[in-house]
């Protein structure tokens, strides 16, 4: 039985395992905002929604939306039922405001595809007769007919899911050719070259996608070898046969030939898949829709899926949609467009096209696209005639139909469009795919056209699209110096540099042994996603900017230039050589410049942006700061950290780690004296030790303290087990054995004596504290007289010293005799009456947690340590989880890595008591406000600062970098609480 926890008549609580009543087709099962439907891990709480259609009502329901003349069935805001594309054709074709020329069609539902997976791959018994009945409609309003010998009606079948994933399923174009109907094609269009052409990319396609493929994804077949693939093999004799007839494109070739290449084409169907291609207009039709729903659990798709973090659930929706033709003669075309420029985020129409081609020509970068307008030119396609000149009319209709859609969905729209015998068609529109500098801009244009509110503004900017603001470019004086070795097309802005590599597997291996990689291909293919997502960066010789590899990059905010004529790639695939003599071989190191487009050889500087010249970066974060209560800190402990931090918009530092002076650039010193006060015996010895440290601790805190400026600055006392520092060389060891005046082996077996089993839960924190009470006072010491120094100097500052560690209040008190001793001290002998502080603890032990009520009589602050307290809340050790957390995630017994996104129900639980718990005894027995905040790697995750927000937090602390990711993240959290709450007073 499922254990029910509540529950409502839409939905509850509840906990597998076993759930008779919960059938999968009858619920959707939440748990972490990840939904779940049949494998659903035991033990975890889900919430549940009853979705509103049983089984039996889903068997009576519409399976087919109509479109097309003005009328649709669905609209945009059904893409959970119709995917992305079947909503949006609706919308476009039915909606009143557009009622776009788009070629009549229907849309077979998701909950289709999710039955179709439920059942054995079977449709639910009405289907058939909704799909002859839509069709019906599409061949009364074409005056055509599907199967037809004499006007045969022909469809593409496409696949669509609710979020749009680029080329990772399938289409099927020209359906319904065959034997009996080429002969009206030919009669009708008096073209016999275009339709055998359209006929041998049906065999082609539809072998590939809806015979081969299915077959693999049915497990009727073993993938074939490489190149021996259907789809690589009649590829192979279309390039024989243009060899054989001298010619460059397959434009050139003669009906004849084509017709040729039909017979061979099915001959080797035949013999290759052991079936014959079908010839018959029903079965291919229904083999399409098949091969649809099939390639939703493709490979590549389930790849696709698993990087951007799409449930599997989803399914996709078919979509059947009546054939039109860029590829009938010169007056027709098609092509891609995008409503505003996806790379920069200009307001200019933006778009590329190709004469006499089909769809996917314009995609798969096969040829040079050229520019719709003057605006869209680039290096490769300046020569090229633009749509506008070429067709004017159209380019008109076009362009005044990218402004419409842009009005209606008040956003960039992403289309595509073919053009037959002079005539416009839309085939697709979405909201299109933009990178980080290219958000920001347009949602700043778009909210000063007044085309969106601000709220929307602030949410059409992605938190982690703000890392692409801050891209490395290429330090200016080695750009110059290096000389460009080849030209492409700027389609992923920033640097990256990165050794070639020439597959995608090899991508992949390389990263795999930490090399940071640049993959280069001629043209990169959906199978390449993996190794394009581990590469620094993407290079290619063919293809433009709306190219695969293009918009991929452009999706992951990615360096990328595509398109680069300069490059040729040798026969064996492992180098490429440029025009002007250059070769990279494999592992060579070589830099791009993706805003620019340009190539260089070996590894150049890189260098951070200049954020502050980005002006819808300035406006943004105003916007930004209007909005957000929670103050944004930051985790540093340098004054050039510090810096750069307060640039970005920090609030103060949320994390100051004493110990950082002992790792890296300048530590040799400060590291021996540490050591020389570890391996120290008795308190005499210790405080000697500790006064020559003194100076350097006081020195890092003034001149971090200094560059705040006044913003309040946390610091936390010393943190790690002591025996971390222990030096493990003879030479260090002999060193110090001098510096002591003890014998080697004595200071070597000091060293041993610190060795903890557990050094994680030993002696650190707050207890080296209470077991050497001198450590403490050294580091106070050290924060008042930087803090008290400051303040003589006429300049302000504001420490909060931070306990770590601590499970106890007795802990915190004490301690806290020893800061209120140093803290009268220094104020003494500085003539201060007193140096403003905050005194409080860092909680990341769940008991710390659970007692926050005692915690608080003492500690006037509380910073989360999400790290720890998510270690030691889950019991795993944080340096050894690679061992089994990977499973973790791949079997979905956890839904994320708790250690980059808080768990929210069980952490954020102990988060949630010991803010109210805390701030409730806070208020009883001091009358003031418990100041809370977080400063684990967390405070720069937006999911987890959007929670920090909810539960009340005072601000979160995230490193430098990630600043105004946060921000911004704090901004859409307040945003979501609605209008009607009061901003929370914020103090500092
Ligand atoms: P994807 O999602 O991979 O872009 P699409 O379903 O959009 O796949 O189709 C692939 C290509 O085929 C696109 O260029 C599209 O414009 C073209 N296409 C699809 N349906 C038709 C049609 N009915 N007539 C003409 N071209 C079509
Ligand atoms: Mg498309
Ligand atoms: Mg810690």
């Amino acid at each position: 039985m499922a254990v029910l926890v509540t529950s409502s008549p839409l939905g509850g609580r509840f906990c597998e395992p076993a759930s008779a009543f919960l059938r999968p087709d009858r619920v959707e099962a939440y748990s972490g905002g990840i939904r779940f439907d049949r494998d659903r891990p035991r033990g975890v709480e889900y919430h549940v929604k009853l979705s509103l259609k049983s089984h039996k009502e889903l068997k009576m329901s519409k399976h087919v939306y109509f479109f097309g003349n003005g009328k649709a069935d669905g609209k945009e805001s059904m893409k959970n039922l119709l995917g992305g594309k079947g909503a949006n054709l609706a919308e476009m074709a039915g909606h009143r405001d557009l009622r776009l020329p788009v070629p009549p069609g229907f849309t077979i539902t998701t909950e289709v595809c999710s039955y179709y997976y439920r059942h054995r791959q079977s449709y639910p018994r009405e289907l058939r007769g909704q799909v002859t009945a839509a069709l019906g409609r599409v061949e009364k309003l074409l005056g055509k007919r599907f199967g037809d010998a004499g006007n045969p009606l022909l469809v593409s079948v496409r696949s669509g899911a609710r979020r749009s994933m680029p080329g990772m399923m399938e289409t099927v174009l020209n359906v319904g050719l065959t034997e009996r109907t080429i002969a009206g094609l030919i009669a009708r269009t008096n073209n016999p070259r275009f339709a055998y052409d359209a006929y041998r990319r049906l065999i082609m396609m539809y072998s590939d996608v809806a015979m081969e493929k299915v077959d693999i994804a049915l497990g009727r077949r073993e993938e074939p070898a490489d190149g021996q693939g259907i789809r690589k093999l009649l590829d192979n004799r279309l390039a024989e046969m243009k060899a054989a007839r001298g010619c460059r494109s397959d434009t050139e070739l003669k009906a004849d030939d084509l017709r040729t290449l039909i017979d061979d084409f099915k001959r080797m169907v035949k013999e290759t898949l052991g079936r014959d291609f079908p010839d018959d207009p029903q079965e291919q039709l229904w083999g399409g829709i098949g091969a649809v729903f099939a390639s939703w659990n493709g490979k590549r798709a389930v790849e696709y899926r698993r990087i951007e973090r799409i449930p599997d659930e989803w399914g996709t929706a078919v979509n059947v949609q009546a054939m039109v033709f860029g590829n009938m003669g010169d007056d027709c075309a098609t092509g891609v467009a995008f409503t505003r420029n996806p790379g920069s985020g200009e307001n200019r129409f933006y778009g590329e096209y190709l004469v006499n081609a089909q769809g996917e020509d314009v995609v798969a970068g096969i040829r040079t696209p050229a520019p719709v307008n003057e605006y869209s030119k680039n290096a490769q396609s300046e020569k090229l005639p633009t749509l506008e000149k070429l067709m004017p009319a159209v380019y008109r209709q076009l362009d005044d139909i990218q402004r419409r859609l842009e009005r209606h969905y008040r956003d960039m729209q992403d289309i595509e469009f073919t053009i037959e015998n002079g005539k416009l068609f839309m085939l697709q529109c979405r909201t299109g795919k933009r990178n980080g500098v290219a958000a920001v801009r347009m949602a700043m244009d778009m909210l000063r056209e007044k085309l969106i509110d601000e709220r929307t503004a602030l949410e059409r900017v992605a938190p982690g699209q703000l890392v692409e603001l801050m891209l490395p470019v290429i330090e200016a004086k080695a750009e110059a110096a290096a000389g460009v070795i080849a030209r492409g097309l700027p389609a992923g802005p920033g640097a990256a540099k990165g050794r070639a590599v020439f597959t995608s597997e090899e991508a992949v291996a390389w990263a795999g042994r930490g090399e940071k990689v640049i993959l280069v291909r001629e043209e990169t293919s959906p199978e390449d996603v993996d190794g394009m997502h581990k590469a620094q960066a993407i290079l290619t010789s063919k293809g433009g900017m709306t190219s695969h590899a293009a918009l991929v990059a452009r999706g992951w905010g990615k360096c990328c230039i595509v398109g680069s004529p300069d490059i040729e790639i040798a026969e064996d695939g492992k180098s490429f050589v440029t025009p002007k003599g250059a070769a990279v071989k494999e592992g060579d190191w070589i830099t791009l410049n993706g805003t620019r487009g340009t190539v260089y050889a070996g590894a150049l500087a890189l260098v951070d942006p200049d954020l502050a010249a980005n002006e819808s970066y300035k406006k943004l974060m105003k916007l930004v700061d209007k909005h957000k209560r929670l103050a944004v800190r930051t985790n540093a402990d340098t004054p050039r950290d510090t810096q750069k931090a307060v640039a970005f918009g920090a609030e103060g530092i949320g994390l100051f780690r004493t110990e950082h002076m002992f790792y890296g650039e300048g530590s040799d010193e400060p590291l021996f004296l540490l050591r020389k006060m570890i391996m120290s015996e008795g308190e005499p010895e210790r405080r000697a030790a500790l006064s020559e440290l003194f100076p350097f601790v006081k020195r890092d805190v003034k001149a971090t303290m200094e560059a705040l400026e006044g913003r309040p600055l946390t610091i936390r006392l010393i943190d790690p087990p002591l025996h971390e520092f222990v030096p493990h060389s003879e030479d260090k060891l002999e060193e110090l054995a001098q510096e002591l005046k003890i014998p080697l082996a004595e200071v070597r077996k000091r060293g041993e004596d610190l060795k903890e089993s557990n050094p994680m839960l030993g002696h650190r924190g707050v207890r080296l504290g209470i077991t050497y009470p001198e450590i403490t006072e050294m580091q106070v010491r050290a924060i008042f007289e930087a803090a008290g120094e400051l303040l003589r100097e006429g300049k302000k500052a504001f420490p909060e010293i931070m306990v770590p560690v601590t499970c106890a209040v007795s802990e915190l008190d004490h301690q806290k005799v020893i800061v209120e001793r140093v803290h009268a001290e220094v104020c003494g002998r500085l003539q201060l009456k007193r140096i403003p502080h905050l005194y409080g603890t860092m909680i990341e032990i769940p008991r710390a947690a659970l007692t926050a009520n005692r915690m608080a009589a003492t500690a006037a602050f509380f910073s989360y340590g999400t790290n720890d307290l998510t270690q030691m809340g889950f019991g795993f050790s944080r340096d050894d989880i690679g061992g089994f957390l990977p499973d973790y995630l791949r079997q979905k017994i956890l839904p994320v890595d708790p250690f980059q996104t808080i768990d929210q129900e069980g952490i954020g639980e102990l988060i949630r008591i010991g803010i109210e718990r805390g701030r409730a005894a806070r208020r009883r027995l001091h009358g003031d406000h418990l100041k809370i905040g977080i400063c684990g790697e967390h405070g720069g995750d937006p999911e987890s600062v959007k929670f920090c927000h909810r539960v009340g937090m005072d601000y979160v602390s995230c490193s430098p970098f990630r600043v105004p990711i946060s921000r911004l993240a704090a901004a859409q959290a307040a945003l979501a609480d609605g209008p009607g709450k009061k901003k929370r007073a914020r103090r500092k």
